[in-house]
């Protein structure tokens, strides 16, 4: 069977070009994979610093709440000193109604110190968390960038060696041919040739008539007529 001049270029180009499609979907899968990866570990260090400023608050807010009741002790020791040495009855009794007034807000601040300790530490073991899964997350990206560097790698000389040589059989063929095929190759979605099985366009699956058939076995270029691919012969 005569192949036309220009046809196996054509073929050879085109399954160099879909080699050339898979491998760009691979790398870019690899890549996707590696993103997400990065993408979850800033998620995670965002979450932690967030978490850890605001344990720094509480905390804060906590140590402020101690100081105001270390205080109110301090306070409350001297009036009990004042009232123990007082000599009036009158001055005893206004020392120990304030005394009393005191006691209440001990009490209170007392209550909002047990709670600020509770919340700083629920805040810390939030934190702890945080920190834990984001060291855990940025293992993980660390792991992706390393796994997709290595398999990348491979898939990146092969697509630099299917350029190469899309480029030199491109160069191969008549111009006219080649602006047809990248025009197919857009259109078409990287399959511009196809062979034409038992009178069939194996791109469109349309019948290609009988004197086309013919003319493909006469070893003429041949079009499909319903999608404009190139049709080897069956
Ligand atoms: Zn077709």
């Amino acid at each position: 069977m005569r192949v036309p001049a220009g046809l196996l270029e054509l073929a050879a180009l085109a399954a160099i070009d879909e080699r050339r499609l898979k491998l760009r979907h691979q790398i870019a899968e690899l890549r996707l994979r590696r993103d997400a990866a990065l993408k979850t570990a800033i998620n995670a260090s965002s979450l932690s610093a967030t978490a850890s400023a605001r344990a720094a608050d509480v905390l804060k807010s906590s140590n402020e709440v101690g100081a105001k009741l270390a205080a109110s002790e301090t306070e409350m020791r001297r009036l009990v000193a004042q009232m123990e040495s007082t000599g009036g009855v009158k001055e005893y009794e206004a020392v120990k109604a304030r005394i009393a007034e005191r006691e209440h807000l001990r009490g209170e601040l007392e209550t909002l110190a047990l709670e600020c300790m509770e919340r700083a530490e629920a805040a810390s073991t939030v934190a702890a968390k945080c920190a834990g899964d984001a060291a855990q997350s940025a293992s993980e990206a660390r792991d992706a960038e390393a796994r997709y560097a290595l398999a990348a790698a491979p898939l990146d000389a092969e697509l630099d060696a299917a350029n190469h040589s899309a480029d030199a059989t491109s160069a191969s063929l008549p111009e006219a041919l080649r602006t047809e095929y990248l025009s197919l190759l857009h259109r078409q979605g990287g399959r511009p040739v196809v062979r034409c099985e038992n009178g069939t366009c194996d791109g469109c699956f349309t019948s290609v008539g009988s004197h086309a058939k013919s003319r493909i076995l006469e070893g003429e270029l041949v079009r499909c007529d319903s999608c404009g691919r190139f049709l080897l012969p069956g």
